[in-house]
């Protein structure tokens, strides 16, 4: 299901141009245009869903689907020895793209813990 009015629904079907890392069934994951640390990939499901609040249980096998690929990405990246996984959701959690999505953050050592 696609949003055409969505960036990362066009990211996902290619109209838009991005740094692929990664593509199953259900997951497609590419390099964040602004990286905060050696490794910052976002691991999106191709299902448009918004943000974390529509996730439900007719919904959420994708987002373990993405948790699945965070993990193999992290093993190509080579974050054995550890990474973030941050998800921004709505205004007040600073989402700027309505597409949920996580960001795999790794390659150095993260400071700035905010729990
Ligand atoms: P958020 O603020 O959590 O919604 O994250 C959105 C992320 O998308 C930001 O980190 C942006 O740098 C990133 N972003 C925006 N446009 C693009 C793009 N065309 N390709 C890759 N990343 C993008
Ligand atoms: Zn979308």
């Amino acid at each position: 299901m696609k949003d055409p009015n969505c960036l990362f629904c066009k990211i996902i079907d290619g109209q838009i141009p991005s740094a692929k890392v990664y593509e199953d069934g259900s997951v497609f994951a590419f390099r964040d245009i602004n990286p905060q640390a050696p490794v910052h990939v976002l691991v999106v499901p191709k299902e448009h869903i918004s943000c974390a609040l529509e996730l439900n249980g007719d919904n959420s096998a994708v987002a373990a689907k993405c948790f699945e690929a965070v993990a193999k990405i992290a093993r190509s990246e080579g974050l054995e020895s550890g990474f973030r996984v941050i998800n921004n959701c709505g205004e007040d959690g600073g989402q700027s793209v309505m597409h949920l999505h996580f960001h795999l953050i790794g390659g150095r050592k993260l400071s700035e813990k905010i729990i």
